[in-house]
């Protein structure tokens, strides 16, 4: 039987036709991970004023500098509001086009491509804003979907994949990620993070900063290890400078601490723990003597931290970045995991524990207790023979596909909110692999520097102009809760939301182009495929399901069946009193759902059913770890750096966080500058290998000796780029020394950090 299809509804949000007098929003914040929710008021059309959202349940009222540039991003004159063809080729420039001679292009070009070439001949990219926009996300499954290409890539290879690979063997799920309890710690060590500066990743906790004022005052204790005395590092009781690459080392030899001085509790996890024994054996060679010269850090030091860790009543150690983007980071991010559990201290309260999602999380789903773990290697790149990973390629192997002939050659590409080309190490390779290319199509709110090589770019929306669920962010969150926040103002007339643009994207690449280019294409293409789920998952509930569902639609709606499904859910009426997005929405701020409560081990997915402290190919890896001690350390290596007003490549066209100072300057110790013959705003050339950028020194005891900081997503002076104000103070591209051919092998993750660079002056 054929189910009636609900009339497509409009979802939630604002009229265009805004009374002109003043209105107050809430907004949750999309420019980062902390998702603070904003109190956002306007006139009109125009943003008078952002604050932070005092009774939001997640973040108090908090808000950093950035939120205050929503309202430049918003008004950006640079900011596309029209899609952008070339209409004679390849050559031919970047013109204005309707959205109805954009998707007939698209319709004509891209599935003659993959009819003569194959599915994998199409490539997709999804960028990091992509999971700050639920459209974006949602729905680039859905593209991915009807793609059917293996060659998917996504930010992911480029900071995080060693921390979703490791927790994956670990506890059974990508996203299963332990989180420090900073709110009921008594000694939090951070390692290779700077959370003053991020407030969290992979760790929503808006508000570092007070939170571990909270900590010292309660008697606790923050312990920074990082190559840079970070801010972070500025407001703790301890800071140790360790040589960029060497956390492995550092970590590995606590945890062969914590064995060789009898430290090892297992605590309440005990009976959830699977490879104590394997593990002992596997750091044996790890002893602090052994690694202290590589670290930069005594042997009696490494003890000591070890004996603080293992003696606290409640303790964390939290890693990110840093730990992730190195040469063995899928290693470091295990051993993070390892001390957390070896201390007692996994899935207890002070601890690190799990959230618990009310939507989207895998660790909520399906049969409590166990599950199929994750896998990888399920296909493999075509030219680089990567495996897979989380269904994805490493990133910096993009270039691979695209340059090396033969069936399965990447011809087409289609990027949603990224730009590979700054943020992935040689771009300029990856740039010139774009401009071979048959056909592209970017979708993003700029032209930058990737989109700038696009056939087609489609406009997205300004952040203001879309309703907001987080989907990726509750399931990291320090605090379990549930927050919708509709758009502040309606899309412009003519302008297709986001999810839309994907939807008709995935219904050309379907072979129904003749419904994709219709006005309401989107709209019946996602009914249908809406239907072919839940006539997968629950058929003889799908009647009723869609009607529950017929008050929203698009992204909307698909949050709403994934709430009522969800562990708070209503069950579409079996538990009344459960969460659906309306009641959601009906409370600006959030619902909150409770601290984080031990969940072992309900929330695993390993096959086992147990936590797998010793996955074989963890195990295997470290042997090349212990080998490549013996390898010298360069004299000086290259790290990049977090700033509070900047996040990746995106947000260095708004006035508000363009002026101040220069902040792409390469930091260098004075003993550095001074051997170097470096004064501080003279102008370095930073050389590796036959790459080099110029940045101006700016010297600083806070970095060690032997290491130079350059933040990254800098490099704004390629042509074609329309971004006026970030053209004015270009900064340098870090990620053009990198080397594209150094990943983390099974995660895939781009090497970032630790390179060994010459630093001179520039002449
Ligand atoms: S910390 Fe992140 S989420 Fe919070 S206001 Fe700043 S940019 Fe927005």
């Amino acid at each position: 039987m054929t189910p009636t299809l609900p009339s497509p509804q409009t979802s939630a949000g604002a009229s265009r036709d805004a009374p002109p007098g003043p209105q107050t929003h809430y907004r949750i914040c999309p420019l980062c991970e902390a998702c603070c929710g904003l109190e956002i008021r306007t006139q009109g059309q125009r943003v008078t004023r952002i604050q932070g959202w005092q009774t939001d349940v997640l973040s108090a009222g908090y808000l950093c500098p950035k939120a205050v540039a929503l309202k430049d991003l918003h008004e950006d004159p640079d900011r596309l509001r029209t899609p952008l063809m070339r209409r004679n080729g390849r050559n031919s420039p970047l013109e204005p086009a309707s959205w109805d001679e954009a998707l007939a292009l698209i319709a004509q070009r891209l599935p003659a491509i993959t009819a003569a070439h194959g599915r994998d001949a199409l490539a997709l990219v999804a960028g990091n804003p992509s999971a700050h926009k639920m459209g974006l996300l949602l729905y680039f499954a859905r593209l991915a979907r009807a793609a059917g290409s293996k060659n998917l890539f996504s930010a992911s290879t480029l900071d995080q994949m060693p921390k979703q690979l490791q927790s994956g063997l670990m506890f059974g799920h990508w996203l299963s990620i332990g989180l420090p309890d900073i709110s009921r710690t008594d000694f939090m060590l951070v390692i290779g993070a700077n959370p003053v500066a991020s407030n969290g990743s992979m760790w929503t906790v808006p508000d570092f900063r007070g939170k571990a004022r909270a900590l010292r005052a309660r008697g606790g204790r923050l312990v920074v290890i990082d190559p840079r005395r970070s801010e972070t590092a500025e407001i703790a009781d301890a800071h140790h400078a360790i040589r960029p690459g060497a956390d492995v080392y550092l970590l590995a030899a606590m945890v062969h601490t914590l064995f060789a001085e009898g430290l090892v509790r297992l605590g309440p996890a005990a009976p959830w723990v699977n490879g104590v024994a394997e593990l002992q054996a596997a750091v044996a060679g790890f002893a602090p003597e052994r690694v202290a010269a590589r670290c930069g850090i005594g042997a009696d030091t490494i003890r000591q931290f070890t004996r603080d860790l293992a003696a606290a009543p409640r303790a964390c150690v939290y890693g990110r970045i840093g730990t992730c983007t190195q040469v063995y980071g899928k290693l470091a991010c295990w051993l993070i995991d390892l001390l957390n559990t070896l201390t007692g201290n996994l899935d207890q309260p002070g601890g690190v524990m799990f959230s618990k999602a009310p939507a989207f999380a895998a660790n909520t789903a399906g049969k409590p207790g166990s599950g199929r773990g994750v896998a990888t290697g399920r296909h493999v790149g075509r030219a680089s023979g990567a495996p897979e990973v989380f269904g994805e390629l490493p990133i910096v192997q993009l270039p691979d596909e695209i340059e090396t002939p033969g069936p399965g050659q990447v011809r087409a590409l289609i990027v949603v909110a990224g730009n590979p080309v700054l943020s992935v190490p040689n771009g300029a390779r990856l740039a010139a692999a774009l401009d071979t290319l048959d056909f592209m199509v970017s979708l993003d709110i700029y032209c930058n520097e990737t989109a700038r090589h696009a056939d087609v770019i489609l406009p997205g929306l300004s952040p203001l102009e879309e309703g907001h669920y987080d989907v990726p962010f509750p399931q990291f969150s320090h605090h379990n809760q549930a927050r919708y926040s509709p758009p502040v103002f309606a899309a412009p007339p003519g302008q297709p939301p986001e999810w839309q643009i994907l939807m008709r994207l995935a219904g050309i690449l379907s072979g129904q182009s003749d419904t994709a280019l219709q006005a309401d294409g989107a709209l019946a293409l996602d009914n249908e495929w809406l239907m072919d789920d839940l006539r997968r998952a629950n058929p003889s509930r799908m009647d009723e399901t869609l009607a529950a569902l017929a008050d929203w639609q698009g992204p909307e709606r698909l949050v709403d069946l994934a709430l009522r499904s969800g562990p708070y859910g209503d069950g579409f009426g079996l538990r009344p009193d459960g969460l659906t997005l309306a009641k959601v929405a009906a409370r600006p701020g959030g619902i909150d759902l409770g601290p984080l409560q031990p969940r072992l081990p309900e929330m695993l997915r390993t096959p086992s059913g147990r936590v797998e402290l010793a996955p074989p190919l963890l195990l295997a890896d470290l042997p090349r770890a212990l080998a490549d001690l013996a390898t010298p350390a360069p004299d000086m290596v290259i790290i990049g750096r977090r700033d509070v007003r900047s996040n990746n490549s995106w947000m260095h066209n708004l006035p508000t966080l363009a002026k101040g100072p220069v902040r792409c300057t390469l930091l260098l110790h004075p003993t550095d500058a001074q051997r170097l013959g470096l004064a501080d705003g003279a102008l370095a050339r930073i050389r590796r290998g036959s790459a080099s950028v110029t940045a101006p020194v700016q010297i600083s005891t806070a970095l060690m000796p032997g290491v130079a900081s350059l933040p990254h997503g800098w490099g704004h002076d390629l042509p074609g780029v329309q971004l006026r104000l970030a053209a004015e103070r270009p900064g340098a591209n870090l990620n053009a020394l990198l080397d594209d051919r150094l990943i983390d092998p099974l995660s895939g993750n781009a090497v970032l950090s630790g390179l060994a660079v010459e630093v001179a002056p520039a002449l």
